[in-house]
């Protein structure tokens, strides 16, 4: 068993750090005062992607990504998320999923979006259907050789950076056949209702969208029928990899810069760092980053070395749900370390405590990682968590 990082994998991880500090942490507080990322920022943002190499990392080269493997992706994302308000998103990752198009729709669409020409974006959520996606109302009906779509999207994360969705609904209504939908924003129907504001500032916004009889050819099917929930597990599984690297770097970040603190603030005659409970704090902050770190460059090495696809998703639960708990108290200790200071929206601290909150909501609450895990226990005993194989 290597536990090192060879050559190769300390300088990507030596890359990634440089691209987040040279570029995305000079725009955070661009993001912050606007609430987004204007749209004169995306352009420069965009090449910078390209030249420093990180464009489509999650895809293979035939298909115009770079063919990272996932161990790869991870050390990319971890230091990603050292960027407050979602900055980490300016790296696109266009959606697993699309590998599984035909060959048209990978010309078409996923070409296009590992290069930067076009931008995907997920939309499963409803207003009445959250983490049941089996309540999903919107639905597809044919009409001779397309497909009409009727149905209502919330929390449509980068709609307004994407030129299409891809969609969940049921064919016929009919929750036993959940299908995936490659929507164009342009077609008539699709109507953008309104983005509100969340917790936290983000680049792009999080829309809600109707789609009114919409018309969509039947080659604009992604898998078969009744195969949308096996794909968007997928999608699921990479997403909530990515947010267990985000929230690894994220709080490092808010370790590091309480740490700093700590021995700079004087009160009481000595640095901070002297109290032994502001002391305990930097130790717990530190084993905890340990134990997540460990636990995600696992889960991604294992995962590369096909420990199929029942397991990769129990674990990949796991991971994201003991890293998004992690983060949160991490940031929340950092942020007491720093005072004052710490409320201070100017300080990378404050902002990490808005952004991380949402990472034990989406893509599966905490409460649903843990049903998942839960059920895996009881099909296939403890050891799918407690042992090493
Ligand atoms: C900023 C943001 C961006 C998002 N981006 C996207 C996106 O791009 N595409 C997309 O499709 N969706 C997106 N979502 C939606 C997100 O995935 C959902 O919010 C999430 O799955 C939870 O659904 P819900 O909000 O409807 O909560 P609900 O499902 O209504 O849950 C409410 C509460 O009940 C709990 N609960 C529900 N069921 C159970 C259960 N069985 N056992 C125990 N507790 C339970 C939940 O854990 C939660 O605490 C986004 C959400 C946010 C906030």
């Amino acid at each position: 068993m290597h536990l090192e990082l060879t050559n190769e994998e300390r300088d990507l991880h030596g890359k990634a750090r440089a691209f987040c500090d040279e570029v995305l942490l000079p725009r955070e507080l661009e993001v912050e005062e606007h609430g987004h990322l204007p749209k004169e920022s995306r352009g420069p943002l965009r090449d910078a992607v390209i030249e420093w190499g990180f464009a489509g990392i999650n895809h293979a080269p035939e298909d115009g990504g770079t063919g990272c493997s996932i161990f790869q992706q991870v050390l990319i994302q971890e230091q990603l998320g050292r960027a407050s308000n979602g900055l980490w998103a300016v790296v696109w990752m266009p959606a697993i999923c699309l590998k599984e198009g035909t060959d048209a729709q990978k010309r078409d669409y996923l070409v296009p979006c590992c290069r930067g020409e076009r931008r995907d974006c997920y939309a499963v959520t409803e207003p009445d259907a959250g983490s049941d996606p089996r309540l999903i109302k919107t639905r597809a009906v044919k009409r001779g050789d397309h497909y009409v779509i009727d149905g209502e999207k919330w929390f449509v994360t980068s709609f307004d950076a994407a030129d299409f969705m891809i969609l969940h609904a049921h064919v016929d209504g009919d929750a036993e056949k959940p299908t995936l939908f490659l929507v164009d924003h342009d077609l008539p129907g699709v109507r953008h209702v309104r983005s509100p504001k969340f917790m936290h500032n983000y680049i792009h916004e999080h829309a809600e969208v109707v789609l009114d009889g919409v018309e969509v050819g039947a080659d604009k099917m992604l898998g078969g029928v009744g195969e949308g929930f096996e794909l968007t597990k997928d999608w699921f599984v990479e997403a909530r990899l990515e947010i267990a690297a985000h929230c690894v770097g994220a709080a490092t970040r808010a370790a590091e810069i309480a740490n700093e603190h700590a021995a700079t603030r004087v009160q009481f005659g000595r640095p901070i760092r002297d109290f032994q409970a502001i002391e305990f704090m930097i130790a717990d902050m530190a084993v905890e980053i340990m134990a997540a770190k460990s636990m995600l460059y696992r889960v991604a090495w294992e995962i590369d070395r096909d420990i199929g696809r029942k397991l990769v998703h129990a674990r990949v639960s796991a991971l994201k749900l003991h890293c998004s708990e992690m983060a949160g108290r991490v940031v929340d200790t950092a942020l007491q370390i720093l005072g004052g200071r710490g409320y201070m929206r100017e300080n990378p601290v404050e902002r990490l405590y808005r952004d991380l909150r949402v990472d034990r909501i989406w893509e599966g609450t905490s409460e649903i990682q843990r049903a998942v895990i839960g059920g895996q226990i009881k099909k296939r005993g403890l050891e799918v968590y407690t042992g090493w194989n």
